[in-house]
């Protein structure tokens, strides 16, 4: 696994957004102290801002860069480790299976509702990811070998 790099977005680098409801730690952030809760206030650090700060600092092409190779990484874990699943998992139901990734242990789990959650033991790997999935579809999807039919 690759170590992860800086979440070059395209917002300045001093922003953040904390997102735990109820913590009293809730909306965006600047990591140099400019209040950002007025209406608005977070436009200076948005991408393509059109509130002028003199402390704007954007991340490089090459922090881009890797942030996005990092990010699409990580995304095609996400198939790999899902085939690890050779029986359809219902609503209500929780399977695990060995990580093709890791010597961890993946778990599926699939609620009633349709939220469906992938995560493996190794807190590096993969997950957790949240799916949501109709309650009628086959899931996951199995991979089958399929020979020629003709
Ligand atoms: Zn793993």
């Amino acid at each position: 696994m690759t170590d992860k790099p800086v979440q070059a977005t395209k917002h300045c680098r001093h922003y953040d957004y904390k997102n735990t409801p109820g913590s009293g730690d809730y909306g965006p952030s600047c990591a140099l102290g400019f209040d950002l809760t007025a209406p608005g206030a977070w436009r200076r650090c948005a991408p393509d801002p059109d509130i002028g700060c003199a402390s704007r600092s954007d991340y490089t092409d090459e922090e881009r860069a890797a942030w996005s190779a990092y990010r699409a990484n990580r995304l095609a874990m996400i198939p790999v480790a899902l085939a690890a699943f050779k029986e359809h998992i219902g609503p209500g139901e929780a399977k695990s299976a060995d990580c093709p990734h890791c010597a961890g242990m993946l778990t599926v789990a699939r609620a009633s509702n349709g939220h469906a959650w992938l995560i493996c033991s190794n807190r590096e790997c993969v997950g957790p990811v949240h799916f949501n999935i109709d309650r009628r579809t086959a899931w996951p999807p199995l991979n089958t070998e399929s020979e020629p039919t003709s």
